[in-house]
């Protein structure tokens, strides 16, 4: 239940619509609405509906405002039932991107633009969360208006509810945070070890985005029930959310411990303050925020974990499943979102794990200046306008400054990986240098550069890269024994993985 003051300034003597959104079976219920006093009954007000989808839609009502005041004051009271109709209000907001927090007002307007003044009461402990505005407390008020940035904003919403909810603000580089969380667990230990993990992904974000502050202030909120909040609200067992300026992760019995369990989370989560927020690309989406998550999280664990441990787990189920192509794991938006093989864990993974990377690999082929332009295009031309992964295509053919429908092809169309071999390794001494001829193969038939690196006796190395279009050899003339090559050492690639040896020499396909 709710409750709504609000004020209406700016507005012209014609009608003043009011809007709400319903589903079948009501997903807000305007109890009461009374301006200046005078209740208003909307079954009696002239009404349009707007079908979009599924019986739900849009309805506006239009009200005859005839008055002498300069503006009006009202309160509304409204109870939102989120449980049974969330995943069809999402359906919704797929489709509108217009709306206040409970409904739109759609107001003829002196010039300077209208303006709508909420003050909401919420019960003790109560958030309520404006996407892409932020989090709201009882009795602060938010400004709705043309100059206000909160207007025709999309529609979800969220009422957050926690017990002893306690607020910590600081300030990182240029961005504002607030953070909220269970007030017996505030520690100068926990929130040093919050503003680390912060430090390390604004800087990494900001570094290969060229942008540093995506939004001016970011809510976080550590939800104590978070599984129990997001099975409510979203009908499934998220691992983070973002409602773009807010995020909401879950938290476990400390926030060292916390950060300890979730920081993938919270990479994740931030990183769509960038893809996401500052710029939207439909189930695109995902790639780039956990390519963004995977270059945070790999500067906040030990390297070998990383590259030993955690991506070769990754690689290993990326390369096991084959009932996808990713094209088809980001691509039901338009024709059929709805479609649950999109929401199958196969279809997860690969949206969320191939993808990424694809991007590491293409990152590889163009280098790191040009892949951070191409990072920087993408969010600057799709920022307030909608882009998907043809625009990504697109920009990265023109940062690239060549055609790459041939590695697009290979990477989004198929559930093939490469999976290379060397069939041919001579070495041969020549003074105090020593020749390296190798024949690299791809039973797979990619074209792709590969990073081969040769590790010598004197516990040097030395990195390259070979362009094998379904084989190739090189000739390599080296300072010291080869005595190991490993091929792709930086997880550049997800391929089939295999160790072996060649005429003595150990090789790696990593
Ligand atoms: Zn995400």
């Amino acid at each position: 239940m709710g409750r709504y003051e609000f004020t209406i300034f700016n507005f012209t003597s014609k009608t003043l619509y009011i809007a709400r959104y319903f589903t079948p079976d009501g997903f807000v219920d305007i109890n009461n609405i009374t301006i200046e006093g005078v209740p208003l009954n909307l079954s009696k007000l002239d009404r349009y509906r707007y079908e979009i989808i599924n019986g739900s839609g849009i309805e506006f009502y239009a009200v005859n405002v005839s008055t002498n005041l300069t503006k009006l004051q009202g309160v509304a009271t409204y109870e939102v039932r989120y449980k049974k109709n969330w995943k069809l209000f999402y359906s919704l907001g797929e489709n509108i991107t217009i709306g206040t927090d409970f409904s739109f007002w759609d107001l003829a307007s002196n010039s300077g633009g209208y303006r709508i003044v909420v003050t909401p009461k919420l019960p003790k402990g109560t958030l309520y969360v404006i996407s892409g505005y932020g989090t709201v407390e009882n009795g602060s008020t938010v400004v709705y208006g043309v100059d206000s940035g909160v207007q025709h904003l999309s529609i979800s919403t969220v009422m957050v509810w926690m017990p002893n909810l306690e607020r910590v603000d600081f300030t990182l580089g240029s961005m504002n945070f607030t953070v909220y969380l269970p007030s017996w667990v505030i520690s100068d230990e926990g929130i040093e070890a919050l503003k680390s993990k912060l430090n390390l992904a604004l800087s990494v974000y900001g570094n290969l985005t060229g942008i540093e502050k995506p939004t001016e202030r970011l809510f976080i909120i550590f939800h104590s029930q978070f599984w129990k909040f997001s099975q409510e609200t979203l009908g499934y067992t998220a691992r983070g959310i973002n409602y773009f300026s807010t995020i909401i992760l879950p938290f476990r019995n400390d926030l060292p411990t916390t950060l300890d369990y979730y920081q993938l989370n919270l990479f994740h989560e931030f990183a769509h303050e960038w893809f996401g927020h500052y710029a939207g690309f439909g189930l695109f989406v995902e790639t780039p925020t956990q390519f963004l998550m995977l270059e945070a999280y790999s500067r906040s664990v030990s390297q070998t974990y990383f590259y030993d441990q955690y991506l070769d787990e990754v690689e290993k189920q990326v390369v096991s499943i084959k009932n996808f192509t990713y094209i088809e794991t980001i691509t039901g938006k338009y024709d059929n979102f709805s479609d649950p093989r999109l929401y199958s864990q196969e279809a997860w993974y690969i949206r969320y794990f191939k993808g990424p990377y694809i991007l590491r690999s293409l990152r590889f082929l163009v280098g790191d200046q040009k892949f951070g332009e191409i990072f920087h295009t993408l969010l600057e031309e799709c920022h307030g306008s909608y882009c998907e992964y043809r625009d990504f295509i697109r920009i990265s053919e023109k940062v690239y400054g060549d055609d790459l429908s041939w590695f697009f092809d290979e990477w989004f169309n198929t559930t093939e990986v490469p999976d290379y071999n060397v069939t041919v390794l001579n070495i041969t001494q020549v003074e105090n240098t020593y020749n390296l001829t190798l024949t690299i193969t791809d039973a797979s038939n990619f074209t792709m550069p590969v990073p081969v690196r040769i590790y010598l006796e004197n516990g040097e190395y030395v990195d390259e890269r070979v362009w094998v279009n379904g084989t190739a050899t090189v000739s390599l003339e080296l300072p010291d024994k080869p005595v190991k090559i490993v091929i792709d050492p930086e997880e550049a690639i997800a391929n089939v993985n295999r160790e072996f040896s060649v005429n003595g020499v150990v090789v790696k396909v990593d």
